[in-house]
């Protein structure tokens, strides 16, 4: 039996994976405390694990701060993490000092719960809600230009806020550091390794559960076609689609759900059609057991829930991250990107999902390799047993050391080209090749890192089978 503390921040998308799992926690023996918001009260303490809120430390928010949380700004988000461990150090070091937890389990971009098990020395295990991200992985994630601006020009107000924590023992480099997950913290991430993209970039300290739901419902998809809308728990506040969704699909053969979330009043949307209903929440693993479409924002916890239930998709990803596990879904042709959001692009799509078969016949086969993972059973015997060593190949260790020898070997060359040109042309111009060196380097470099990717995977496939045959 263990005393396993749980964090996370007030989000369904964050809090939902953890439940499964600390109703596991509970059922295996151990002493489980859940400190959350409010919100998330019954849903918690239907686990059996006991809920601590922790809603008195929420900072009252100016209009600007507001507006930043709801369109989901990276800035904001970190700022108000900050305040939050700041409002909750005295509170925390009490619980940390009477609880005694054996470990942490902590969402990770919960700065509160990461921060304290570092702080009082317990080990730590990172909930991860959406994909694992590293150097590689991130190919997939594409930041658009107003999130790298939000980025950019939020880092000396991050800074600022950071510097707070240093008097009360929490000592942090930098935010990236404290939302990154390196390949030596112990994390959980609810997929399966075949859904995450570059699985095998990350080491043994990753362990790739599957989707963590409560539902025990097997997929049917024999009745008239079920469409079901939902923009997720963030951003959902979209009139303006659920009436392009309405009016697209109201003489369709299909019956439609539409979760519009609490900032919208249905009755606001106009009369519906007999064929269509629309609540502010649903039972939505429920609800995706009997959808043949699933026109979803592709938060991580849509789509794994959606691919468990194999329910082939409508992707309309909002965000780079919602856009990376968009396209993920997209490769393994589970779902199709909806490039026209148009009422006629919207029935077309539903259309072509429900013409061809080969959509839910994808959808089947991740729900096959999801349903075949270790789940939250998995994820708990995983924190049971936290810290976890790895004597394993460490495919980012091998890449950093081959980048490092690459950029040394790059920049030889180009100080070489420069004499060289200095030499021949003159050194009036030299500078050209420099800046010339510098700008190429980042897409070289970018290639560079995907070619040795691809050999050291084929290297670590080779001796993998070496190492079976030899048994
Ligand atoms: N959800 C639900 N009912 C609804 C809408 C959403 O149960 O009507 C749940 C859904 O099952 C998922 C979570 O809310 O577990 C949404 O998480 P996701 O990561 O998909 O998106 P987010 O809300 O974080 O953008």
């Amino acid at each position: 039996m263990k005393r396993i503390a749980l964090f996370c921040i007030p989000a369904h998308g964050h809090t939902n994976p953890m439940l499964p799992v600390a109703e596991e926690l509970v059922k295996r023996g151990n002493a489980v405390r859940f400190y959350s918001f409010g919100e998330f009260r019954q849903k918690i303490e239907a686990t059996g694990a006991a809920f601590v809120s922790c809603d008195g430390f929420l900072p009252s928010l100016t209009e600007r701060e507001k507006q930043g949380l709801n369109t989901v700004s990276s800035t904001e988000l970190a700022v108000q993490d900050i305040r939050i461990t700041l409002a909750m150090d005295g509170f925390l070091d009490g619980e940390f000092k009477s609880f005694r937890p054996d470990v942490v389990y902590t969402d990770s971009v919960c700065f509160w719960g990461k921060l304290n098990a570092w702080k009082h020395n317990v080990p730590m295990v990172v909930s991860t809600s959406t994909f694992a991200f590293n150097q590689v992985s991130s190919q997939y994630m594409k930041n658009s230009p107003k999130e790298l601006a939000d980025m950019i020009l939020g880092l000396p107000r991050i800074s600022r806020e950071l510097k707070s924590l240093a008097p009360l023992g929490y000592h942090v480099k930098s935010a990236l550091s404290l939302v990154q997950n390196d390949n030596s913290t112990d994390t959980v991430v609810y997929t399966s390794e075949g859904f995450q993209p570059f699985a095998e970039s990350f080491s043994d300290h990753f362990a790739f559960v599957g989707p963590s739901v409560f539902s025990k419902a097997e997929p049917d998809k024999e009745h008239r076609p079920l469409v079901y809308i939902s923009m997720g728990t963030v951003i959902n506040d979209r009139p303006d689609l659920y009436q392009k969704c309405i009016r697209a699909l109201r003489d369709e053969d299909v019956d439609v759900v539409i979760s519009c979330g609490n900032s919208i009043d249905s009755g606001s949307l106009g009369p519906l059609p007999a064929n269509i209903r629309v609540y502010p929440y649903v039972d939505q693993l429920d609800i995706l057991s009997k959808a043949n479409v699933f026109i979803t924002h592709c938060g991580m916890n849509s789509v794994s829930e959606s691919l468990y239930m194999a329910t082939p998709m409508i992707l309309y990803p909002q965000t780079s991250e919602q856009k990376a596990v968009a396209a993920r879904a997209a490769d393994l042709h589970a779902g199709i990107l909806l490039r026209d959001d148009s009422e006629n692009g919207i029935r077309s799509a539903v259309k072509e999902i429900l013409a061809h078969s080969a959509y839910a016949h994808a959808a089947r086969e991740c729900s096959a390799d999801f349903r075949s993972c270790p789940g939250p059973a998995g994820a708990a015997e995983f924190i049971e047993n936290a810290p976890h060593t790895s004597n394993g190949f460490d495919m980012i260790k091998e890449l950093n050391r081959k980048n490092r020898r690459f950029r040394g070997v790059y920049w030889a060359a180009a100080a070489a080209l420069m004499v060289l040109a200095g030499t021949l042309a003159g050194w009036k111009h030299v500078w050209i090749v420099g800046v010339a060196a510098g700008v190429l380097s980042d897409p070289i470099g970018r290639l560079f890192q995907k070619k040795s990717y691809a050999v050291l995977l084929d290297k670590h496939k080779a001796d993998i089978s070496h190492g079976m045959h030899a048994v």
